[in-house]
């Protein structure tokens, strides 16, 4: 930015013109009735614009002699947009220039109109000129060496040059902004900038040069009126949206782009270049531009005050082109001096704001790459944490299902197991084991994968003392896996301590390749997978015991009542439907009162105890078998009719016969007497056939005892 002012500032300081070779031109209209000249003080030409178009006045001035190594006099007039215009003189005739129709010996980037007098002439002159011009305007002319104008001239191209190359740049900055952020405002900026590129080139007469843009001519004047409302129009809307106005005042946003809307109906109406209207567009196209202006500064000291970035040098910078526009209105007229700075004055001061809104919408794009990235951050978070949610009720599914129908015994490394197999997929390892000892009185040491679990084993029982004191602590650690003769680092391995009641202990050890240690993250989330799975195996447990609880007998361990009468049901229910037979055997224990008061219940509940197992030990498998009650047991055979139930309620009798059973050295004589009813076809329930076995029983202990009876199918 600073480059590019100073360039503009010796650009314009160097073309200030020799004062000394700058003659003055007396004006002169023409007179009202004799033709005679009459002088005006100021020396401008003013143009009355509109219908009255042609302007005729006298220009008298003093023209001194031109030595041979000096150039001759021109007459130099500034470049303003009018459609023709000639100098005569009684028998010569200057070129015509016009603003829309660049002559070649013009240059490429002509400041000025610049009339070359013959060397002949010399002393007092007086010439005509004649402009046709449909805007209204002033201007000054200026006598000058043929030097200095072409100075002037290469200094007015040069800024110019500078001008539109600058905007070029900013505009091509404004697209590589916009692929990069992929935010609009940067295409709005974009388009803005080549507006007011093609508008400044049409204002400055340089757009009527390139070939394409020369149809543009043919609308003249109410072209260029059409580009002041665009860039008016414009110049709001990158504004509202620099300083966010639809968030601030959503009401003055609307208010603002309904005037745009009339701008862009101006531009329209000055497009269908209709003459009536040709009078009235340029002072409207004026009072429109002082309004966009009066609104640019307002809606940026509104946004300076809000701390929106780079609005108040903005303001500023706005308030300084405006006025730079009215200076060059002013020098037109001869009230202010004509320099180039004040020609390209308010130029330079739109480029500087258009860079300095571009330096502000650069600012915003790491503005919103932070925003970005804290999204990304926000939403990688979210997913993380989803991820691990997941995970839990994963895990939590997994060891539900699994740990429903396992034994005991099973429970503890199934859940363990499936912990690891989770562990691995969820993080890099390059093996994870658990160690447990005496939880549930169980020592376990599961390794995934199973390849590594020798190597692991053999280390954990080297050291097991020292993991010991590490569950203790509680707390996880990291620390390098080495081995013997090798120094440096196998990897690295985390010590998860598992929470379990001392004096049992446990712990996970997570292990990884590389240098890389485990993030606290990863950590927590194996520690809190850790917690799931001992919750879930505790609770695995109790259910465990209390279904037991609810179906077996604690005496003798055998299935109780309870769960006897239900597989019974069950067993009848399928004997009757795939028509096979079933037969209940009931066992009763004789004598066994007296054992109780001989020995003791205590020594009753050792009988029983002895005699349950001896009994089930004695029942092949399938056969159902429990206590009922008391000293009373039953077998449910399925399968099985009454000969063959007779043959194993033999095997009963014979085997509890055979018990070799003492209390307190003395020995335990014990026999039983078995009742055996088998399902008779109209016996849908086991009710009846249970009544039948019983009675049966009541035969046997009546025939003497310790013998079967196998039941009648009524009982007389
Ligand atoms: P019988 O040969 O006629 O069956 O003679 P019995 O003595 O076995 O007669 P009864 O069936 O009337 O006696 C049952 C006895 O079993 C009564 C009770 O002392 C004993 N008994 C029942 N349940 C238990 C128990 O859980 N523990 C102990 N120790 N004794 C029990
Ligand atoms: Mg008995
Ligand atoms: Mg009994």
């Amino acid at each position: 930015m600073a480059v590019l002012l100073s360039l503009f500032a010796a650009v314009v300081t160097g073309a200030v013109p020799h004062a000394g070779d700058d003659l003055g031109v007396a004006v002169g209209g023409m007179g009202a009735e004799d033709g005679m000249p009459a002088w005006q003080e100021r020396n401008v030409v003013q143009l009355p614009g509109g219908h009255r178009r042609e302007t005729t006045v006298w220009l008298r001035f003093s023209l001194p002699p031109v030595a041979t190594d000096e150039s001759r006099w021109v007459l130099r007039l500034p470049r303003d947009p009018v459609d023709g215009i000639e100098l005569r003189r009684d028998g010569w005739r200057s070129t015509r220039y016009g603003f829309y129709t660049p002559q070649r010996v013009e240059g490429l980037l002509p400041g000025g109109y610049v009339f070359p007098l013959p060397l002949a002439w010399q002393g007092e002159t007086q010439l005509v000129m004649q402009v046709d011009s449909s805007l209204r305007g002033a201007f000054t002319p200026k006598l000058m060496r043929e030097s200095d104008a072409m100075r002037i001239e290469q200094y007015g191209a040069a800024t110019a040059a500078m001008v539109y190359a600058s905007l070029f740049t900013l505009a091509l900055l404004a697209l590589a902004l916009f692929s990069a952020a992929r935010d609009r405002m940067f295409l709005v900026f974009f388009g803005f900038s080549l507006l007011a590129l093609v508008t400044l080139a049409g204002v400055n007469g340089h757009l009527y040069q390139l070939p394409g843009l020369r149809l543009f001519a043919a609308w003249g004047a109410m072209g260029l009126c059409a580009l002041a409302f665009l860039f008016g129009a414009g110049w709001l809307q990158v504004l509202v949206r620099y300083v966010g106005l639809q968030a601030t005042h959503p009401s003055a946003r609307r208010a603002i782009d309904g005037y745009c809307l009339v701008l862009v109906g101006g531009a329209a109406l000055c497009l269908l270049n209709v003459e009536l209207l040709v009078p009235w567009t340029q002072p409207f196209a004026s009072a429109a531009l002082a309004v966009v202006g009066v609104l640019g500064v307002l809606m940026l000291v509104d946004a300076g005050l809000r701390r929106v970035p780079m609005a108040w040098p903005l303001a500023v910078l706005s308030l300084a082109t405006g006025i730079g526009a009215l200076l060059m209105e002013l020098s037109a007229r001869g009230q202010v001096p004509e320099l180039l700075l004040v020609r390209y004055g308010y130029q330079l001061g739109l480029v500087v704001s258009i860079a300095i809104l571009a330096v502000g919408l650069i600012g915003r794009i790491s503005e919103y790459r932070y925003q970005r990235d804290r999204e990304q951050l926000a939403r990688a978070d979210t997913e993380r944490r989803m991820e691990r949610e997941a995970s839990r009720s994963n895990l939590a599914a997994e060891l539900q299902t699994e740990l429903r129908a396992l034994p005991v015994g099973d429970v503890e490394w199934t859940a363990f197991r499936l912990l690891l197999d989770h562990l691995s997929r969820l993080m890099p390892l390059e093996s994870a084991s658990a160690v447990v000892r005496g939880y549930h009185g169980q020592d376990l040491l599961l390794v995934e994968p199973l390849e590594a679990k020798q190597p692991i084993q053999q280390s954990i029982e080297k050291r097991l003392l020292a993991l010991k004191r590490q569950c203790a602590n509680g707390l996880p650690l990291q620390q390098p896996v080495t081995a013997e003769g090798v120094r440096a680092s196998l990897g690295i391995e985390a010590l998860l301590p598992l929470p379990i009641r001392a004096p049992a202990w446990g712990g996970l050890l997570l292990r990884r390749k590389g240098g890389d240690g485990f993030t606290t993250e990863e950590l927590s989330l194996a520690g809190e997978l850790a917690r799931l799975t001992l919750l879930q195996i505790d609770q695995a447990v109790a259910a465990i015991q209390l279904r037991r609880s609810a179906e077996v007998d604690a005496l003798t361990g055998s299935f109780n009542r309870r769960t006897i009468d239900q597989w019974m049901t069950r067993a009848f229910d399928d004997a009757q439907r795939d028509g096979q037979p079933v037969s209940v055997l009931f066992i009763d224990l004789d004598h066994f009162k007296s054992v109780n008061d001989r020995y003791g219940h205590a020594c009753g509940d050792f009988c029983l105890r002895n005699v349950a197992s001896t009994l089930r030990a004695a029942l092949p498998e399938g056969d159902l078998f429990g206590r009922y009650g008391g000293e009373e047991f039953i077998a449910v055979l399925p399968g099985r009719g009454g000969a063959a139930a007779r043959v194993i309620g033999e095997q009963l009798r014979v085997a509890v016969e055979n018990m070799q059973l003492d209390w307190s050295g003395q020995a335990l004589p014990l026999t039983v007497s078995v009742g055996v009813a088998t399902r008779r076809d109209n016996e849908d329930t086991p009710a009846a056939t249970l009544d039948r076995a019983d009675k049966a029983l009541y035969a046997a202990k009546r025939n003497g005892r310790n013998c079967v009876q196998v039941a009648p199918a009524v009982f007389s």
